[in-house]
């Protein structure tokens, strides 16, 4: 569904991502898992073209993707929640909500968006009314993803997902990814927590200085003596 070759990105003339390819198939998840500074936030930006390419192509359900404005990648289904979460605090979680059915056809089906993401986060449902500024990490995170969801994406993009948030914290908004693509949405997610992200995804690519050093499926990956001896505790 999404493709990336051969992307090399960077700031002015400073290169942080070299030469790196991956692919998340339809109704898949996958990580780029890697340490601080990696690139991994960088690689994101591009895909959305919130930076511009040094080299390499994006193709989203086989369509090119470099050069074509943010929010027109929103409209086709791609859809970016990025590490800040992009809420706004000054508005309740329902305002939240409505702001994020943007797109053209959320828009006509806003309603059923909404209860959607109220069977998906009852949480958000109890606390509709309360502002967001006023919600806890993890709530914050959920309406971050609901709102996102209005948007009614194809696929979803998530960057850091478990950043700010406490080890319990984390593990509930890793279920909700799950349930997310259980319900068909495909989802590709930057981390640094690389043993949770690894129980949770099917497959996983590994960022170290700008490029991919080692890919596989999670179950590999685990196994891999690489990976166990960088990022793994067991
Ligand atoms: P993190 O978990 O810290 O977000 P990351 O893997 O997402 O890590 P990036 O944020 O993509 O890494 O950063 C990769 C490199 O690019 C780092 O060396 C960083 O200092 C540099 N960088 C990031 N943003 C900018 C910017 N706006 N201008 C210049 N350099 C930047």
């Amino acid at each position: 569904m999404l493709k990336v070759e051969h992307l090399s990105v960077g700031y002015d003339d400073l290169q942080v991502v070299w030469d790196v390819s991956f692919e998340v198939p339809a109704g898949a998840l996958v990580a780029i898992i890697g340490s601080n500074g990696a690139g991994k936030t960088t690689t994101l930006r591009a895909v959305m073209n919130l930076l511009p390419l040094m080299g390499g192509a994006i193709t989203f359900k086989d369509e090119p993707i470099v050069g074509t404005p943010t929010h027109q990648i929103v409209e086709r289904g791609l859809v970016m929640i990025p590490e800040s979460r992009a809420t706004f605090a000054s508005l309740s979680v329902a305002d939240n909500l409505h702001l994020g059915a943007y797109t053209k056809w959320a828009r006509a089906e806003k309603k059923s968006a909404m209860e959607g993401v109220y069977e998906i986060f009852p949480r958000l449902a109890e606390r509709r009314t309360q502002l967001a500024g006023t919600l806890s990490g993890g709530e914050r995170q959920m309406l971050a993803i609901g709102k996102a969801l209005m948007a009614r994406p194809e696929m979803l993009v998530l960057d850091e997902p478990s950043l700010g948030l406490a080890p319990m914290i984390v593990e509930d908004t890793f279920d909700e990814i799950r349930r997310i693509r259980e319900r068909g949405v495909s989802v590709l997610m930057v981390e640094q927590h690389v043993e949770m992200t690894l129980e949770l995804v099917d497959y996983a690519y590994v960022l170290e200085l700008g490029q991919i050093v080692t890919e596989g499926s999670s179950r590999d990956l685990m196994t891999d003596s690489r990976v166990r001896e960088a990022y793994l505790s067991f």
